[in-house]
């Protein structure tokens, strides 16, 4: 087997990354989901651990302790990777926004970055509502939204527009699988 990959998923808020990493996760089982640390509070209905919930205080410990891949403020919160231990020879999957994945890529050249794109801008806005995001933050979401999808599309090994779940995980399962058959 050759060296594991990392792989970046990063996208607008809205894009549908949770549901297609879901969805790749369930067939791919040699990809290790990295758990993101943020100051944000927990959404209604947003399982426990979606992520690690900390305070500033703790985010800003862990930066000192030099213990994130990468980290960033987004809307006025703290996110980070902490640095992965996956098993071995697991693929790492990061989700995380572009200021992150940037940051990834100059640690680690090889990664893969990966950035969706939703169908639409009115399907973003519909998703980012039904998900239960004030509608003031959904609106600071979907200008930022406008930015990302420039810069993503620069900086991207593949742009997957997430119009329909199962070809946007065929074509994110076809990519990794030719990333790592390039690795052998
Ligand atoms: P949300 O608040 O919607 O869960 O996440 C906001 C944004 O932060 C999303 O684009 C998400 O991918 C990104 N994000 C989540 N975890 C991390 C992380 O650990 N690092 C970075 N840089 N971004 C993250």
């Amino acid at each position: 087997m050759g060296e594991p990959l990392i792989i970046i998923v990063s996208g607008p808020g809205g894009a549908g990354k949770g549901t297609l990493v879901d969805e790749l996760l369930q067939v791919e089982s040699r990809i290790w989901l990295s758990r993101s640390w943020t100051t944000r509070a927990r959404r209604d209905g947003e399982p426990e651990d979606a992520y690690v919930f900390v305070d500033r205080e703790a985010f800003e410990a862990k930066i000192a302790a030099d213990g994130f891949l990468e980290w960033t403020e987004f809307l006025g919160n703290y996110y980070g990777s902490p640095v992965p231990s996956p098993d071995d020879d697991h693929d790492v999957l990061l989700e995380i926004e572009l200021h992150g994945a940037q940051q990834v890529k100059k640690r680690h050249p090889e990664a893969l970055l990966i950035f969706v794109m939703p169908p639409s801008r009115e399907e973003q806005q519909r998703r980012l509502l039904g998900r239960g995001d004030p509608e003031h933050h959904v609106a600071e979401r979907l200008r930022k939204a406008e930015d990302e999808e420039v810069l993503g599309g620069r900086l991207a090994d593949l742009v997957i527009v997430n119009d329909d779940l199962g070809r946007a995980t065929a074509e994110l399962r076809d990519f990794i699988g030719a990333a790592r058959a390039a690795r052998r």
